[in-house]
């Protein structure tokens, strides 16, 4: 049962999981699209930084020609001048003066000697003819200015640039070379004014790869190429200004590099940062929105997740409380017993359908109802009792009660009734009660008490009873202050009823005088017993001395008018009795126990047989009576 429910709240836990689900989504899409518009604008900026990158290139080899072209006619028209080397020289002097970024100017003849040089150390007797541009001016006729390979000037040890330019002779053959250096880091410098972090890099590479200036200086990447790199094999095929991403194959970082190549000289400018530096900003914000993010939807899970234990708990509390009252309800109506529920004010909530048999209704007729309704008046204040220690704490009560059930008929009912727990007391308590039909035993027990107390013979109360009733009786006279009576009767010369009609006839003889004692007391209170053998006796309650004597006498004489034969009890012929009687008067001060009663009574039946028999005589004088029981004349 918990294994089904919980998957019930699945439906609105899925609603909030695709709803922070989509959030995350929309957050993400933000993100990436502010990633987008940050990398573009950097990768936009980068392919502006290299365009002027090859610009300045541009210019600067631009401005090499002007010199270039000037040294080249001067040389072209004072040829066969002799002081030729000393004139250009003087000429190279001044423009390297006015041109703060070239290092130097000069000439080298065909064989690759220097012929002149603005540069003031000396480089006679150096030979340049394994010089990369000397050997492409010797096999090429081009006329215009050429970048060549960076390189590191003989004479002062200085990085330079040389920008070359072929000297012909008049015939057209190669004549030597003139060549303006210009000063790498003067370039290299310029690069430097835009700020790329410290994880920047510029390139400037010529149309066939090789590096001619690189910042941060790297000397060994200068005048190699990189012709195998993608910026070569892949991008620059397809356009000539644009972005890539790539990892430097010098540090190994994720670098975003822009480019452009001049269409005019064919060099390429590559400026490239570190992306994660470049991003570092941007990143910092994002970590903090990604954290908040995070924050937001962990608060937001452990919200939906205690919500959802929450609901599971309830749930299952429920389905438990709904199984209980299953259970009870099964136990409750499987009962034989009647099974009710009580509230504080004793109104049934609740009856199992075993009340159509106990009741003889309905449960649905019963609810509602009090529980004193139909119950026996005598047993209203017992109820009472136990419902107020109920309310007071009291958790466990019993009673045995009468109740009418709807047939009139009036049953014994045996409850046992539970406080429930919870509830605050008084009249805020629940009560289970477990009923049983006890008519039968109650009966059952009534007979029984019967025949414990009734003498079989005679049907008066026998020894036992009339004991248990004689010690009540004095203690109630005491207390009441009332007088008490007692007869005591024995049948005249019974032994020789016996002796002459047997102990049967005995038997019925005595029933007969029992039937008439008992047919002569009419008060309610009054008992009438068997004493023993053929002795009965009569306790009066609130009956003096004179009216024990006038019921005595009429026993007496009742007895005598049965007129039943006993020949041997002579003078009269028929059975006869003799009584005695005592009175206690708890008012005279005495203290009468129920033997001194005994006595008073029994002494006056000795003296009533003495006297003759079938005579009444009252008790009383406590001088006269002798301690031991004395001996009956048996004439
Ligand atoms: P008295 O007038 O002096 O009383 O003479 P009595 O013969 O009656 O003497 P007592 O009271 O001492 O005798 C009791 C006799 O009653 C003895 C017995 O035979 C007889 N008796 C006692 N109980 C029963 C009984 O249950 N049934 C019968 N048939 N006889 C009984
Ligand atoms: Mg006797
Ligand atoms: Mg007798």
């Amino acid at each position: 049962m918990i294994g089904a429910i919980k998957f019930l709240p699945a439906r609105t836990f899925a609603a909030v999981a695709f709803a922070v689900s989509g959030f995350v989504g929309l957050i993400a899409w933000g993100e990436y699209s502010s990633w987008r518009s940050q990398v573009a604008g950097i990768e936009a900026g980068l392919v502006q930084t290299a365009k002027a990158l090859v610009q300045h290139a541009d210019d600067t080899v631009d401005m090499a020609r002007f010199p270039l072209a000037a040294l080249i006619t001067r040389i072209e028209q004072e040829r066969d001048v002799v002081d030729m080397p000393a004139k250009i020289t003087q000429v190279m002097k001044r423009q390297v003066d006015t041109t703060p970024w070239l290092d130097a100017l000069a000439v080298i003849d065909a064989d690759g000697k220097m012929v002149a040089t603005s540069s003031s150390i000396d480089a006679s007797g150096m030979n340049f003819s394994d010089r990369e541009y000397f050997v492409f001016h010797q096999s090429s006729d081009m006329q215009e200015p050429v970048l060549g390979r960076p390189l590191k000037n003989k004479l002062n040890g200085q990085w330079i640039l040389p920008v070359t330019q072929r000297i012909s002779n008049p015939d057209g053959s190669f004549g030597g070379v003139a060549l303006a250096a210009f000063i790498l880091t003067e370039l290299t410098s310029f690069f430097q004014g835009f700020s790329l972090g410290s994880e920047g890099s510029f390139l400037l590479v010529r149309r066939d790869g090789v590096v001619l200036a690189r910042a941060p200086f790297l000397q060994t990447q200068l005048g190699s190429s990189i012709s195998n790199y993608d910026l070569f094999t892949d991008h620059l095929r397809q356009r000539h200004s644009g972005s890539y991403h790539y990892v430097s194959p010098i540090d190994g970082l994720q670098r975003i590099g822009g480019f452009s190549q001049s269409e005019r000289s064919g060099l390429v400018g590559l400026a490239a940062v570190s992306q994660s530096e470049a991003l570092a900003t941007w990143m910092k914000g994002a970590r903090i929105r990604w954290i908040a993010c995070l924050i937001l939807v962990a608060i937001t899970g452990f919200l939906v997740w205690r919500w959802r234990r929450q609901v599971m708990l309830r749930r299952a509390s429920e389905a438990l409380l709904v199984a209980r009252e299953a259970e009870f309800r099964l136990l409750a109506e499987g009962s034989a017993d009647l099974i009710q529920r009580f509230n504080g004010h004793g109104i049934r909530e609740y009856l199992s359908p075993s009340v159509r048999e106990i009741f003889g209704v309905d449960a649905e007729t019963m609810l509602g109802t009090h529980i004193l309704e139909n119950l026996h008046e005598d047993d209203h204040g017992a109820v009472a009792e136990v419902m107020a220690r109920l309310r007071e704490g009291s958790t466990r009560e019993n009673m045995i009660v009468r109740r009418k059930r709807a047939d009139g008929k009036q049953i014994w009912l045996e409850t046992t009734l539970n406080r429930l727990p919870g509830g605050t007391g008084g009249t805020d308590i629940r009560i289970v009660a477990v009923t049983r039909d006890v008519t039968r035993q109650k009966s059952l027990q009534e007979e029984l008490d019967v025949l414990a107390n009734t003498d079989e013979l005679t049907q008066l109360a026998n020894r036992r009873s009339f004991n248990i009733h004689f010690e009540d009786m004095v203690l109630q006279a005491a207390q009441q202050h009332a007088p008490l009576s007692l007869l005591m009767i024995d049948a005249d010369h019974f032994k020789l009823f016996n002796d002459t009609y047997g102990h049967a006839s005995g038997d019925d003889c005595l029933r007969a005088v029992s039937n008439v004692v008992r047919g002569s007391i009419r008060r309610s209170k009054d008992l009438a017993a068997r004493y023993g053998g053929e002795e009965l006796a009569v306790l009066l309650p609130d009956t003096n001395g004179a009216g024990a004597l006038k019921a005595a006498e009429n026993i007496r004489q009742r007895v005598a008018g049965l007129q039943l034969p006993h020949e041997k009890n002579l003078p009269w012929g028929h059975v006869t009795i003799s009584i005695g009687t005592a009175t206690f008067y708890p008012a005279a001060g005495a203290k009468l126990t129920t033997a001194e009663l005994f006595e008073r009574a029994d002494y006056a039946l000795y003296r009533a047989k003495n006297n003759g028999r079938n005579q009444v005589a009252a008790g009383g004088d406590e001088a006269a009576r002798p301690t031991v029981r004395p001996e009956i004349k048996s004439v």
